[in-house]
């Protein structure tokens, strides 16, 4: 082979439930792939195991060999701090905390590691391959299980001071609202992501004089029968799933309907805020929920042109993520080439 194949990386995105990754060139043109759902929930040594695992297989598989790859790009739901390549924190896996996951990567695979999060990942991803080309100053917001962001200024990543610039998903949207993880009240994650919507769906369940389902309850000694959220409940006991909550919505469910509104009502003024914060000329949106399409994304473009500055309006073209899964794997391997 010749030297131009010096110009491939593979990129590696770490996520709660599998490790997608992928060995591609600068095109972003994949030679091959692979996902695993293995590392579920485990801690960090378990994970770097499977990275090293997974990253092995991809070069098994493609033919190509440890020297013809300039580097491993890394992205990992968490805090992290990219200069030290450190995980500061991962609120769902308290193992993880002050992990130094770069360098015991670079170890493992004797190659050069950069890491970042997976919604810088995603980001990059989307700038140099998807959605974002051609755009200068863009945002990635995911609405998925949580809520996060991705900024890149002047066509670069920006990271701010301590990396955690783009936290999106804390910033208050209702000081009286309810208790985030975090500790505060009433942040955007507190609406728009999964979990928002599985505990609105739960609080339009208890029936309660102020519950925009009582109406459709006949206060009988179930709510049963008049929403089909309830039925829904029933079966899986405690969680309400946002493909369940979007079906009920689907069948015209006017409790299901009032929770996804909420949730994109809340989005959109969390987009309002970046319009007006950076003004960018592009923002897309990635993550599971969009999936849901104009029940969830109607209401969150109408409270995004409600709530910004007339000056502000078509500033930003709003779109939906091209690459999907495969933003954060490519775009953490291309993080490779933007190395100072
Ligand atoms: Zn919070």
């Amino acid at each position: 082979m010749g030297s131009e194949m010096k110009d491939l990386v593979i990129g590696i995105d770490i996520g709660g439930t599998k490790i997608a990754a992928g060995l591609f060139d600068r095109q972003g043109n994949f030679l091959v792939r692979s996902i695993s759902h293995s590392h579920a929930g485990c801690p960090p040594d378990r994970v770097v195991e499977a990275v090293v695992q997974t990253a092995d297989s991809l070069l098994a598989d493609s033919g190509v060999t440890r020297e013809q790859i300039e580097g491993v790009g890394v992205g990992c739901a968490g805090h992290i701090n990219f200069d030290s390549g450190v995980v500061l924190a991962n609120s769902n896996l308290p193992d993880w905390n002050f992990y130094p996951l770069r360098e015991t990567l670079e170890k493992r695979l004797e190659l050069p590691v950069i890491l970042d999060n997976d919604a810088n990942s995603a980001a990059w991803g989307e700038f140099r391959f998807g959605a974002g080309r051609g755009s200068r100053n863009m945002c990635y917001v995911t609405f998925s299980t949580g809520c996060g962001m991705g900024i890149v200024i002047d066509s670069k990543l920006y990271r701010g001071t301590t990396g955690t610039a783009g936290e999106i998903g804390h910033t208050v949207v209702n000081p009286e609202g309810p208790l985030c993880s975090c500790g505060k009240r009433g942040c955007l994650m507190s609406y728009a992501c999964g979990m928002a919507l599985d505990r609105m769906a739960h609080e339009c369940l208890q029936c309660n004089e102020n519950t925009l389902l009582k109406s459709f309850c006949g206060g009988g000694l179930q709510c049963g029968g008049n929403t089909l959220l309830k039925s829904v409940a029933s079966e899986v006991q405690e969680h309400i799933s946002a493909e369940e909550i979007a079906e009920a919505a689907g069948r015209g469910d006017p409790a299901a309907l009032h929770v996804l509104a909420t949730a994109g009502r809340y989005f959109g003024i969390g987009l309002s805020t970046i319009v007006q914060v950076l003004n960018p000329d592009t923002i897309i949106i990635g993550g599971g929920l969009t999936h849901i399409g104009p029940l969830l994304l109607d209401p969150c473009i109408q409270a995004l042109k409600e709530n910004i500055h007339p000056v502000l309006a078509d500033s930003a073209r709003i779109l939906l993520s091209e690459l999907w899964n495969d933003a954060g794997v490519l775009g953490a391997g291309a993080l490779i080439w933007e190395k100072p």
